[in-house]
């Protein structure tokens, strides 16, 4: 199945010089996101994964059915004020602005493995906080996987130590 052809890029947004992967395109095409699902499990099939850990939005999107498909637990990293029990936080720099990611301070066990799971890597900012949050619980970071690298933006730089696994790369 051709992923590239279900995705739309939408050049200059959110703003100008970005060229978005707009994911939806496939997200609504049932067999398009169940076939990209299932090729992300075989991609991850040789990590010993306890939980899945996303940031949202389009984390939850990719991470949460992989996780049901894996059999194992998802956890949501949150923007900051969303989650409703104590919380740790972390401020990152975004490809396109600032934000704070957070998490519940229960949702991992130190020692657990986790995968973090994204639509999209990018510069690698966002990865790069999650995994300081899941590590900041004492979780032990086995994998990063994404629908889609950007490339050109080095964003696996970002995450060194860390296997990076992604369904389709975009230069
Ligand atoms: P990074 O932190 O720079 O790696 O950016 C990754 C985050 O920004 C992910 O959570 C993506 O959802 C979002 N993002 C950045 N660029 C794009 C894009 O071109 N399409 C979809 N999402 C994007």
């Amino acid at each position: 199945m051709d992923f590239k052809d279900m995705i739309r890029v939408i050049p200059d947004f959110p703003q100008a010089g970005i060229s978005f992967k707009d994911i939806t395109t496939l997200l609504k095409d049932g067999e398009g996101y169940r076939q990209a699902i299932n090729e992300l499990k075989a991609l991850v099939a040789h990590l010993k994964i306890d939980v899945i850990a996303g940031p949202e939005a389009r984390g939850f999107v990719v991470g949460a059915p992989l996780a049901y498909a894996l059999g194992v637990g998802f956890v949501p990293i949150r923007k900051s004020g969303k989650l409703p029990y104590e919380t740790i936080e972390v401020g990152y720099d975004l490809e396109y602005g600032k934000d704070t990611l957070a998490v519940h301070t229960d949702a991992i066990q130190p020692g657990q493995k986790v995968l973090i799971a994204d639509d999209l890597l990018a510069t690698g900012g966002t990865i790069a906080t999650s995994v300081r949050l899941v590590e900041q619980l004492g979780g032990v970071v086995v994998g990063a996987a994404f629908l889609i690298e950007l490339v050109q933006l080095h964003g696996r730089n970002k995450l060194s130590g860390i296997e990076v696994l992604s369904l389709l790369n975009y230069e």
